[in-house]
């Protein structure tokens, strides 16, 4: 089985990876002794290649993991990070410690394996070092900071590298494709303002959870706007006591995966009645 896991130079200090062959994306930074890999893809093996490929990179170990949700295509892959400090958010680290994440997930990794080798090996691994609001890791002169927010997951979380303006936002952005906002802990509010928080940050590259790299804050302006959108209508929907079948979402990604529509919608009507 040949499977391949380029990154791609995004600054001098970072790159990413968001040919969706890690099903999430990943990223990396590089501080000055060392370097901060950023999720680890649903596969051990392209967990193991994303590591390599960053240690060659940049001829340093990486010394943190750092996982924005807690969603499969970002955590399945941490095995080949054992060794190394994986950290997350405090929130992150509950709703995978909580029992029906834990049953939900082993059900997922038995059918992962049944996909073949690429499924293979997966083992559900808790990050151990966790944050509440904000933490700076710093090396010499050079710093990332991790922000929690919610939204997406009540543990999402988004990484800065001020020093080249790189923001890695996990699944709080889903570039060209329709998000999947239908989490049972997705909360509308802070998701929009999480949005707004990173748009304030005014970088000059934002890599998303899923989909291409991002040029400039004014790109975030589809996203917030699809968002408050989409709250209208959820609102309107409830005012109106529409059938959660008939409500249209906002057309900006195109068609959206039938699927992934109807979750996301019944997720915000529950969250707007429950307000
Ligand atoms: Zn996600």
């Amino acid at each position: 089985m040949k499977v391949s896991y380029d990154l791609e130079s995004i600054t001098p200090h970072t790159v990413a990876n968001t040919t969706g062959e890690g099903r999430g994306n990943t990223g990396g930074v590089a501080l000055r002794n060392f370097c901060i890999a950023i999720d680890s893809t649903m596969f051990v093996k392209t967990g193991e290649i994303l590591r390599k490929n960053l240690e060659n990179k940049f001829s340093v170990p990486v010394k943190y993991l750092v996982i924005t949700h807690y969603h499969g295509d970002h955590i399945f892959g941490i095995k080949p990070f054992k060794d190394v400090c994986v950290l997350s958010s405090e929130m992150t680290s509950k709703i995978m410690l909580n029992s029906e994440t834990k049953s939900r997930y082993q059900v997922f990794i038995k059918d992962l394996a049944k996909e073949g080798p690429i499924g293979e090996g997966i083992e559900y691994i808790v990050p151990t070092l966790l944050f509440t609001e904000k933490l700076i890791i710093q090396d010499e002169d050079l710093f990332v900071e991790i922000f929690h927010t919610g939204g997406h997951t009540a543990g999402s979380s988004f990484i800065s590298f001020p020093h080249e303006k790189v923001v890695f936002a996990g699944d709080l952005i889903f570039e060209n494709t329709f998000p999947y906002a239908g989490d049972p802990t997705c909360n509308p509010e802070l998701l929009i303002e999480a949005l707004e928080k990173m748009k304030n940050i005014k970088a000059d590259t934002y890599v998303p959870g899923h989909g291409p790299i991002m040029k400039g804050a004014d790109s975030l302006e589809k996203h917030i706007n699809f968002y408050k959108d989409l709250r209208n209508i959820i609102k309107d929907a409830i005012s109106d006591d529409l059938d959660p079948a008939k409500v249209s979402v906002p057309d900006v990604f195109g068609e959206p995966d039938e699927g992934r529509k109807n979750v996301t919608v019944n997720t915000w009507l529950n969250f707007y009645k429950n307000k």
